[in-house]
């Protein structure tokens, strides 16, 4: 039986010439050395390894670290509602915000989120990134 090996690199770009570093066991290590780097990507590899120990497929997907350089300001909230039914969360990191819109457009089909960031002291801004929150 072939398993499968799955590691995780932080990189800037998904350019062929981009800057990796790595390889962590697990997202979460990639994701903190992205963001003290300040890249916006990880990159996730996935090994398909024969019983001779031979890498028979390498597969390779990369994630874009969402609002990277935002989630780092300190003071700054962030504040989902889905424009559909009403439901609203508040998060500390953009990341959190991003996980709770995607579970809630996963489980309500055509619920369509918005995401908000504040500043202390300041009102809710919409954070448009591209992605559809801002439609
Ligand atoms: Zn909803």
């Amino acid at each position: 039986m072939a398993h499968k090996d799955i590691f995780w690199m932080a990189c800037d770009s998904t350019e062929q010439l981009r800057a990796e570093y790595g390889p962590f066991h697990t997202r979460e290590e990639a994701e903190e050395e992205a963001r003290k780097l300040g890249f916006g990507y990880l990159l996730r590899y996935e090994h398909l390894v024969s019983d001779e120990g031979e890498i028979e497929e390498v597969r390779c997907v990369f994630l874009e670290l969402s609002n990277a350089p935002v989630a780092a300001r300190s003071g700054v909230t962030f504040h989902t509602r889905c424009a559909t039914c009403g439901e609203a969360a508040a998060h500390e990191t953009g990341w959190q915000a991003e996980v709770w819109s995607d579970i809630h457009e996963f489980e309500h089909s055509r619920h369509k989120v918005r995401l908000f960031e504040r500043a202390r002291g300041e009102g809710l801004r919409e954070i448009s990134d591209g992605r559809g929150f801002a439609a």
